[in-house]
C-alpha cells in the first residue's frame, strides 16, 4: 500500500499498463496522508464505480473506505492486498466526492478527516435490516386447523397483501405466534418487505400565504435561479420579519417540483419549533432533519433517505454538507451571518462558505439570508459576485422598534444592580400595561467573576485561563470552556479567610434575582443553555410566552433568534458592550448583529416596541448605528477600517495553533515554525504568542497568525511551511484557514 496525494486536481490516473489500471484507489476515513492502493476484490465481476463504499484491510483491521479512483500503480503489485468487499451503500455522488477534494485541499485538512465527515454514520452503510413481512398463499391448504383466531388473520389479508406480522396481528386482534404458526403451516408466505418510506415528498399545491409584491419579485427570482439549474449566490436581504422564510420557501418549493432536492443549513440555536411549524403549514410534511444530538437510529434513516433522494428537503446544521445528496436544487443558507457556522474543531471551516462551494460542485443555486449580513457578503455584493434581492419593511407594517440609548455613566444601577433607573421604569410600566418584556444578557450563570475580599485571589479553572462562572441556582462554579465543576467554597483557597468570597459582575441569573425583587408578581423565565436542555423543553418555553404565560423572559443569545413573540413590546439589551471586549477581528460587527437581531423582537405584532440599550460607551459606532437602526453606516465604517488594515475580506488570514501539555514542547515547535516562517511578498507571520486561552482543557497554547494580501493563495504557502516542521507526537499544529475565533 502507497500513500498519495489525492488532492484536488491530482487524476494522473494509470500509465497505460492494463495490469496497473485494475488497481483501486481507496480513501480511508482516517486522518492519513492519502489514499491507498488496493487489488480489486478476487471475486470481482462488475468493475467497481468510483465513489463505492469498500471494504478493506489496513493492518490487521478492516476499515470501510470509499473507492476514489484508478490506483497509482506505483506500488509493487505483489504487496498489494485485494479489497475485501464491496458494499451494497448507494456510492458517494461525484459532487460530494469533489466537495470532499474541495474541502480538503481549502482547509489544509487530511483527506481522510474531511471523508470522515461524510461517513459519520457507519450503520447507515450496513444493509438495513431486511424486513420480512407475510402474505396469503394463493391456494388453500390441506387439514389447516381453522380457529376464529386464525380466521381473522386470514380476513386481515384478505386483499393479497404483503404486511408486517406484527402489523397484522394487531389488526385481527391476535398474538404475533398466531400469525407465524400460519407461515409454519403454509397458510402464509414470507415475503421481503421494501424499505418503509419514512420522509414524505412535501406539497407543494398546497397554498401559501399571499405575498406583497416585494416578496412576490423576490420570489420569482428565487424560482427563475432554481429552473435554470446553475450556480449563482444570490443575498436575501430584509428586516426581520420582512418574509424572508416565506420567499424563500417559494425557491424550496421550486426546485420540489423541479424534483431535486433542498438543503436548508441553520446555525444549530435557530432549528426552532416554529421553523418547523412554518414549513409544515407551508407544505404539510415535516422536513428531514440533521443535527448534532439525533437519535442513532435517524441519524441512520436519514443518511440513507438522503442517499436515496427519497428526503426532499433537508433542514440542518452545518454538518449537513456533508450528506449525500444526488441531485441538489438549491441550498439555502439562513442567518448567514451567524459565527456558529464556523468549525472551530477538528477539520475547521466556515458552513456558509463550504456551503457556496457546495452549491457550485453541484450547478445549484445558493440563497444566503440575514436581516444582518457579514461584511463578506456585502462586499461579494458589492462587487458583482454575488447577487442581492432586498424585502424592503415588516409585513403587515409593524413598525421597527424604537432603540434608546441608556448611558449607564449617567443612569446609573443601584449597588451591586445592573437595571438603570430608566430600565427598571420602563419595565414596571409595561408588565402594568400587561405587555411583555424581554431582558438580553449575553451571559451565562450568575456572576463571571468570583474573588476573594480579603485577598483579592479570582476563582480560576484549574486547566484554563479562564475564570470559574457562578451557577447560584446549584451552588456551583463552572468552567465555559472545559466543564470542570466545582461548589463554591466556603474559605478563600488561597488566604483561608471566610465567608468573604463575592460575586463580580452579572450573568442572566443575577439579572433574573433582580427583576423578581422589582417585580415580585410577574411570570418569570430563564432561557439559557442551563435552564432549556433540548429542543422540546425549548419549545414548551417558546410556546408558553407566545400564549403569554409568561411577563418577562431573560435569557442569553437562545432568546435572540427567530422567535416571534406577538405581545413583547420593551426589550432591555443589559451590557451591550458585552461583545466589543477582547481583540476580535469580527467583535464589533457581531455585536451590531446580535444586538440589531435582539431589538427586532421587540413589536412585532400590532403594538409598537421599544428598545432599551444600556452601555458605556454611547458614542461607539456599534451603539450609534444600533440606536439608529442604520445598518448602511456601520458596515460603511467598518468597510473601511478593515480595508484599510489589510483584513478580510480584503486580505486572507490563516491560524496555526500549536497545543500541547508539555509546555516547552510547544514552545519548541513555535520556535521551529517561526525559524520556517515563510518570507515572500505580501506575507506576514503574527506571533508565536500565547494565545488569550493560553492553556485550554490542561493544554498550553501559543498561535501563529499567517496575514496576507488577496493575491497570494494561502493553502501552498502553509503546507510548504508545515512540511518543514516536524512536531513530537504530544504536540498538535491546528491550522484554521479564514479563522473566527482568535482565542
Ligand atoms: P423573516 O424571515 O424575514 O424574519 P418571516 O418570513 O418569518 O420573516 O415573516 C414574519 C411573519 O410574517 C411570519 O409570521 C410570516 O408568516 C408572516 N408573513 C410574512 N409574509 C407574509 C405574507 N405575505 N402573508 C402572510 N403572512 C406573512
Ligand atoms: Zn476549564
Amino acid at each position: 500500500m502507497a500513500a498519495r496525494d489525492t488532492t484536488a486536481g491530482d487524476a494522473t490516473g494509470g500509465d497505460g499498463d492494463s495490469a496497473v489500471a485494475r488497481r483501486l484507489s481507496v480513501l480511508l476515513p482516517l486522518p492519513l496522508a492519502g489514499a491507498y492502493d488496493y487489488l480489486p476484490p478476487e471475486d470481482d465481476e462488475d468493475p467497481i464505480e468510483p465513489g463505492s463504499f469498500v471494504q478493506v484491510p489496513l493492518g490487521t483491521r478492516e476499515v470501510t473506505g470509499v473507492v476514489w479512483g484508478d490506483g497509482t500503480g506505483d506500488v509493487d503489485p505483489a504487496k498489494l492486498k485485494p479489497v475485501v468487499a464491496c458494499l451494497d451503500t448507494p456510492a458517494l455522488p461525484p459532487s460530494l466526492r469533489d466537495f470532499v477534494d474541495w474541502v480538503s485541499a481549502y482547509t489544509v485538512s487530511p483527506h481522510g478527516a474531511v471523508l470522515r465527515m461524510a461517513m459519520r454514520v457507519p450503520a447507515a452503510l450496513a444493509p438495513p435490516t431486511p424486513r420480512v413481512g407475510v402474505r396469503l398463499v394463493g391456494a388453500p391448504v390441506e387439514g389447516l386447523r381453522l380457529t376464529g383466531a386464525r380466521q381473522r388473520v386470514l380476513d386481515v389479508l384478505e386483499g393479497g397483501l404483503a404486511a408486517l406480522p406484527a402489523n397484522v396481528a394487531r389488526q385481527a386482534g391476535v398474538g404475533v405466534s398466531v400469525v407465524k404458526g400460519l407461515a409454519d403451516a403454509g397458510a402464509l408466505e414470507r415475503v421481503l418487505l421494501p424499505p418503509p418510506r419514512l420522509f414524505e415528498t412535501p406539497d407543494t399545491t398546497r397554498a401559501g400565504p399571499e405575498l406583497t409584491p416585494d416578496q412576490a419579485a423576490a420570489a420569482a427570482r428565487l424560482r427563475d435561479g432554481v429552473t435554470a439549474h446553475e450556480y449563482a449566490v444570490t443575498l436575501l436581504d430584509g428586516v426581520t420579519g420582512s418574509g424572508k422564510t416565506e420567499v424563500y420557501l417559494e425557491g424550496v418549493a421550486a426546485a420540489i417540483d423541479a424534483g431535486r432536492q433542498v438543503l436548508v443549513l441553520l446555525p444549530e440555536i435557530a432549528l426552532t419549533p416554529q421553523w418547523f411549524e412554518r414549513f409544515v403549514a407551508r407544505f404539510g410534511v415535516r422536513p428531514a432533519v440533521w443535527h448534532s444530538d439525533l437519535k442513532h437510529t435517524v441519524r441512520r434513516d436519514t443518511w440513507r433517505a438522503v442517499a436515496s433522494g427519497e428526503a426532499r428537503v433537508v433542514v440542518g446544521a452545518r454538518s449537513a454538507l456533508f450528506l449525500p445528496f444526488g441531485d441538489l436544487g438549491l441550498i439555502v443558507v439562513d442567518e448567514e451571518h451567524e459565527a456558529a457556522f464556523k468549525q472551530e474543531d477538528g477539520v475547521a471551516y466556515h458552513g456558509r462558505n463550504m456551503a457556496v462551494v457546495r452549491g457550485r460542485l453541484s450547478d445549484c443555486p445558493v440563497v444566503l439570508v440575514s436581516a444582518t449580513p457579514s461584511l463578506e457578503t456585502m462586499v461579494n455584493v458589492e462587487q458583482g459576485r454575488y447577487a442581492a434581492l432586498h424585502l424592503g419593511s415588516r409585513f403587515g407594517g409593524a413598525d421597527m422598534p424604537e432603540v434608546a440609548i441608556v448611558d449607564l455613566r449617567q443612569d446609573v444601577p443601584a449597588r451591586q444592580c445592573f437595571l438603570s433607573p430608566t430600565l427598571r421604569t420602563a419595565l414596571v410600566e409595561t408588565l402594568e400595561a400587561g405587555e411583555q418584556a424581554m431582558l438580553f444578557l449575553n451571559r451565562r450563570g450568575y456572576a463571571p467573576l468570583t474573588l476573594c475580599r480579603t485577598c483579592g485571589h479570582r476563582m480560576e479553572c484549574p486547566d484554563c485561563s479562564a475564570w470559574l462562572v457562578e451557577h447560584r441556582f446549584r451552588r456551583q462554579l463552572h468552567c465555559h470552556h472545559c466543564g470542570y465543576r466545582q461548589r463554591v467554597p466556603e474559605r478563600c483557597p488561597a488566604c483561608d479567610a471566610e465567608d468573604n468570597l463575592v460575586a463580580c459582575g452579572p450573568g442572566v441569573e443575577r439579572i433574573a434575582e433582580e427583576a423578581i425583587a422589582l417585580v415580585p408578581e410577574a411570570r418569570v423565565a430563564v432561557m439559557t443553555s442551563d435552564t432549556v436542555h433540548g429542543p422540546t423543553a425549548a419549545e414548551e418555553l417558546v410556546q408558553a410566552v407566545t400564549a403569554h404565560e409568561v411577563d418577562l423572559l431573560i435569557g442569553t443569545q437562545m432568546v435572540a433568534k427567530g422567535h416571534h413573540f406577538p405581545g413583547l413590546t420593551l426589550v432591555g439589551i443589559v451590557d451591550a458592550d458585552l461583545g466589543l471586549a477582547g481583540g476580535d477581528l469580527r467583535a464589533a460587527e457581531r455585536t451590531f448583529q446580535v444586538l440589531h437581531q435582539v431589538a427586532g423582537r421587540a413589536g412585532r405584532a400590532d403594538k409598537p416596541g421599544r428598545v432599551l440599550l444600556q452601555t458605556h460607551c454611547p458614542e461607539h459606532p456599534v451603539m450609534q448605528a444600533v440606536a439608529a437602526g442604520d445598518r448602511g453606516q456601520f458596515l460603511a465604517l467598518e468597510r473601511a477600517q478593515r480595508e484599510a488594515g489589510g483584513w478580510p475580506p480584503f486580505g486572507r488570514l490563516a491560524a496555526l495553533v500549536v497545543s500541547g501539555r508539555d509546555e516547552a514542547a510547544v514552545d519548541g515547535v513555535c520556535a521551529a515554525l517561526a525559524r520556517t516562517a515563510p518570507r515572500l511578498a505580501g506575507v506576514r507571520v503574527l506571533g508565536p504568542a500565547p494565545a488569550p486561552m493560553a492553556l485550554l482543557r490542561g493544554r498550553h497554547r501559543r498561535r501563529l497568525l499567517l496575514k496576507t494580501t488577496l493575491d497570494v493563495a494561502v493553502q501552498p504557502v502553509l503546507r510548504d511551511w508545515l512540511a518543514r516542521v516536524a512536531p513530537p507526537g504530544r504536540v498538535r499544529i491546528h491550522v484554521d484557514v479564514d479563522p473566527y475565533s482568535f482565542n
